[in-house]
């Protein structure tokens, strides 16, 4: 099939969509991205990354801006409740943030224009592009050997595109995924993360110690913070320009009434999943602040005080048993093949790999290696992300044992081993 590939429809824009988009152009397919959001750029998540290896990677391979994608912290450090470090190693990691990471994808992809980076112009050998917002995907179905996808349009009516193959990449809630398995729910885990950024120059200097170029943990029974430096307004690398951007972990129990509130907008509307930027009620805002100065680390409370953009994000759990269909004519790759818990540090780098398989794949015709190596990988890593959350929120663990859990999703993918129950005959 990977010979008379040409067109390739991909659904989900964001940064699993573009990866494929950006490096399929490269690789001379054409392609067609639908995404649903209604208007050309999706909304800035203001949001941290861990930019793992096959994100690196990823942009080493395929980037043509040419910037800096990531700031380096060079220490990683426990605090106990009263904000001193019980802990520190030398560990150097690279950190993004979705937006820099977005805007440099849209970039190499469609050319956008915007002060993150200079858009590269196209190159000889580039596939055609075609990138379509405002287009909700609600179905597809072979035409020979083709595939035929369809989708409503934000302005009303229906439309569809023929394509040689489908990728998957809309995310966690996936409508490509419920089409194959509609049995298959995500499902929350029993707690919400909080996240914020705070520019480096509004930080105290407690706060500055603790959290510039490092990457800063607590933990106490229900809780897990995490706090670390990303790029700044545009992508600004520069010392002082930078954002703090934390991510704490606090349990909300299904159908408790703090649950209720904290998911309930601005407009009075219960949320299932997210609260975004913006969107949070005042009472919520202050209910949550006042759980920060009860149990957080002086610094990381004063984030969490500080913070102009915070957003609720529940933690769920969700992995498709199957990543290819019809011999590799319609594939899940990213957030809606597995939606790791973000413990794992490593749902942006499972996007950049699982594209940078397909690419293989669609170059060698090694469809096998693409399943084996892509569904192995998401088994391990969705496994381990319940196995430490669970174990971070509703276990009282020694210092020690954080720091192991911690240190196991440290592993660079080379180096993992797969047990027999990840692994996949094709
Ligand atoms: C706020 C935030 C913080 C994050 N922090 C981290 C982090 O620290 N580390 C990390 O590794 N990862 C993080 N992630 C996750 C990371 O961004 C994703 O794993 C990565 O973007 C890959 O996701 P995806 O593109 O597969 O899915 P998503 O990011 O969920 O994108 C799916 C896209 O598909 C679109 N879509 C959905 N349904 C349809 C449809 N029917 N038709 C058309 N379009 C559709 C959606 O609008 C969306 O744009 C974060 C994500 C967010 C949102």
């Amino acid at each position: 099939m990977e010979q008379q590939t040409k067109h390739v429809i991909i659904v989900g824009g964001s940064l699993g969509g573009l990866f494929a988009g950006v490096a399929l152009k490269q690789e001379g397919f054409d392609t067609t991205i639908l995404e649903r959001n209604p208007t050309n750029l999706l909304e800035n998540q203001g949001a941290g990354i861990v930019a793992g290896g096959d994100t690196l990677a990823f942009f080493e391979r395929y980037d043509r801006c040419k910037r800096a994608v990531a700031v380096a912290s060079q220490k990683r450090m426990y605090l106990d409740k009263s904000g001193d470090v019980v802990h520190e190693e030398v560990m150097k990691q690279t950190m993004t943030s979705w937006d820099l990471c977005y805007y440099m994808l849209r970039a190499n992809y469609d050319h956008q224009q915007s002060d993150y980076c200079k858009a590269p112009g196209p190159q000889p050998g580039d596939g055609k592009i075609d990138y379509r917002y405002g287009c909700t995907v609600a179905g597809f179905a072979y035409e020979g050997d083709k595939v035929r996808v369809s989708y409503d349009k934000a302005g009303g009516g229906k439309e569809s595109v023929v394509g040689d193959m489908l990728v998957g990449a809309d995310g966690p809630s996936s409508t490509i995924r419920k089409i194959l398995y509609p049995d298959i729910e995500r499902k929350y885990a029993g707690y919400c993360v909080i996240r914020g950024t705070v520019p480096e120059e509004a930080a105290s200097e407690e706060a500055k110690a603790a959290f510039v170029e490092r990457f800063t943990f607590f933990h106490s029974p229900g809780i897990q913070n995490l706090t670390y430096t990303i790029p700044g307004t545009n992508g600004a690398m520069e010392e002082g320009k930078r954002l703090l951007n934390f991510v704490w972990y606090t349990n909300f129990p299904e159908g408790e009434q703090e649950l209720e509130e904290v998911m309930t907008d601005k407009d009075g509307k219960r949320r299932r999943l997210t609260i975004p930027p913006g969107q949070m009620r005042d009472e919520a805002w202050e209910m949550v602040k006042k759980r920060g100065r009860d149990r957080l680390p002086p610094q990381m409370s004063e984030m969490v005080e500080k913070t102009r953009n915070p957003f609720v994000q529940c933690i769920t759990d969700v992995i498709t048993p199957k990543n290819s269909f019809d011999h590799g004519k319609v594939v899940l790759i990213g957030d809606a093949l597995a939606g790791f818990r973000p413990h794992t540090v490593a749902s942006t780098s499972q996007a950049a790999f699982d594209v940078l398989m397909l690419i293989h794949y669609l170059k060698t015709g090694n469809h096998a290696e693409f399943v084996r190596r892509t569904m192995e990988y998401a088994r391990l890593i969705q496994h381990r992300g319940v196995y430490i959350g669970n174990r971070s929120q509703f276990e009282s663990l020694q210092l020690k044992d954080y720091i192991e859990d911690r240190n196991m999703m440290s592993i660079v993918r080379e180096d993992l081993e797969f047990p027999e129950w990840t692994q996949v005959r094709v």
